[in-house]
């Protein structure tokens, strides 16, 4: 799409072409071929000095940027220096888009700029072992330098745009709760530690054997992990609940499990650290009591705005602690004649009883989100493809078995994906995307995963 040029892209366009002008077609035709035969080697180089550094291991894994990155930024490196003149305005597209993506990645700016010093070496290096005449070489030189420091200019200034809307939207995030309701999501969770609680006090009194099952994959766990960070960002009490969970699953659960009869100190001290968790969690749902909004007005569930930061925290979760998740896309079938049929305040009705239903059967872990208008995106955390197609599956009976929504004939067709490693969140919308125009072309009502898709 063609997009009007504002006064920064009028600038940029008239700098980049000066500097494309600068050289001469007979050069421009020599310099094609040894960037083609070399761009392999220096974006190679470009990736080893990004990853040497410790700070990007959390944003970036050495297998995403081997199966995805490598190739796109050679043929980067290879549009940049093409045998005849550039089409400046592509030139500016496609930096843009590079910038938009590594953004997306959170690589921070700095790094990217560590990385290309060592590009602009190695193109260096092979410059000087062609047998170019001096004078043409130092034109070489002075010109793909250029070339490179402009691009990654504009590029810098799209990731700086995309920094900014992450921000604007993390804070909103930040400012709202992500449960159904404050005073609920703290109840269910009070309920939810309680729960589990019992059951490892019962299977202890019992002689149940262990192993028991840590208090991090319990309902309270998972929702500690992915949602109450949301809700508590930055506040002292949320690291410390962490850190109680931790030794809990680490320390106190092989304690108990080491020696029978148990040692009713060991209990105490059990219980005392669960009192602990209730305590500092009650002072900080009081705290955040005020604060809600940020829902679809119709069905409650999400608003879209926080996709892009959820699924961004979701990735570099998945990323460092080796998680897996998936994501829904979820449409409703034939929905425009529901509308047509019955009239439109029922059609929203109906939307309501869906996200009712989808709410019903995913875990208060997951997120829900309203993603169009009849469509729902999901992120299952920590979960499988197999699950995430099974839980696919039974959201779709759900609405099946729904006596409202039978007697309408409501049916949905679900694309399933499975978290590949890839750091952009957009590459994992496409894929539940891509499976589920799948299942609507296989004849809707039916789920289908991206992975597994015929
Ligand atoms: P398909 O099975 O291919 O998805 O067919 P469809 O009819 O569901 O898809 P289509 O995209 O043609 O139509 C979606 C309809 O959803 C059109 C739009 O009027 C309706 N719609 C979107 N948002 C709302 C809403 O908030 N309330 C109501 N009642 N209808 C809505
Ligand atoms: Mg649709
Ligand atoms: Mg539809």
């Amino acid at each position: 799409m063609v997009q009007p040029l504002t006064m920064m892209a009028v600038r940029d366009r008239q700098e980049w072409l000066a500097i494309i002008n600068s050289i001469t077609p007979e050069l421009r035709q020599k310099l094609a071929p040894i960037m083609g035969e070399h761009a392999e080697a220096c974006i190679a180089r470009f990736y080893q000095v990004l990853l040497a550094n410790p700070d990007a291991a959390q944003f970036i894994s050495m297998e995403a940027i081997r199966d995805r990155l490598h190739n796109a930024l050679t043929d980067w490196l290879i549009y940049l220096f093409p045998s005849s003149e550039p089409d400046v305005d592509k030139l500016i597209a496609l930096q843009q888009h590079i910038g938009l993506v590594h953004a997306r990645m959170r690589i921070p700016m700095r790094l990217i700029l560590q990385g290309v010093r060592a590009l602009k070496d190695e193109i260096r290096i092979h410059l000087f072992d062609t047998q170019m005449p001096r004078d043409q070489l130092l034109i070489a030189l002075t010109y793909t330098a250029a070339m490179i420091d402009f691009a990654i200019e504009v590029m810098g200034q799209e990731f700086a745009k995309d920094l900014a809307r992450e921000i604007e939207s993390d804070e909103a995030c930040r400012l709202v709760s992500l449960g159904q309701d404050i005073a609920v999501e703290k109840e269910t969770q009070r309920a939810s530690l309680l729960d589990w609680g019992h059951k490892l006090l019962l299977a202890i009194c019992c002689a149940h054997p262990p192993p028991y099952p840590p208090l991090e994959k319990s309902g309270f766990g998972l929702w500690l992990n992915h949602k109450a960070s949301l809700l508590f960002s930055g506040k002292a009490g949320l690291s410390a609940v962490k850190a109680i969970m931790r030794k809990i699953d680490r320390e106190l659960l092989p304690d108990l499990e080491a020696v029978y009869p148990v040692a009713p100190a060991k209990i105490q001290e059990f219980q005392e650290s669960l009192e602990e968790i209730r305590f500092l969690m009650d002072d900080m749902f009081a705290e955040n009591a005020l604060l809600e909004g940020g829902r679809d007005p119709l069905t409650a569930t999400l608003s879209r705005r926080f996709l892009a930061a959820i699924l961004s925290r979701e990735i570099s979760q998945a990323l460092r602690r080796q998680i897996p998740f998936c994501v829904l896309l979820l449409d409703v079938d034939h929905f425009k004649l529901i509308n047509d049929q019955f009239g439109h305040a029922h059609g929203d009705t109906v939307l309501r009883t869906v996200s009712d239903v989808i709410t019903e059967v995913c875990r208060p872990s997951d997120f829900i989100f309203r993603y169009g208008g009849e469509e729902f995106l999901l992120t299952l955390v920590e979960t499988e493809l197999k699950e995430g197609l099974a839980i696919a599956e039974r959201i779709r009976n759900a609405m099946l078995n729904h006596p409202k929504l039978r007697e309408d004939r409501v049916t949905v067709s679900i694309g399933v994906t499975m978290f590949d490693r890839h750091p952009d969140y957009e590459h994992l919308i496409q894929q539940a995307d891509a499976a589920l125009y799948e299942a609507k072309r296989q004849g809707r009502n039916r789920c289908v995963s991206y992975q597994e898709q015929s």
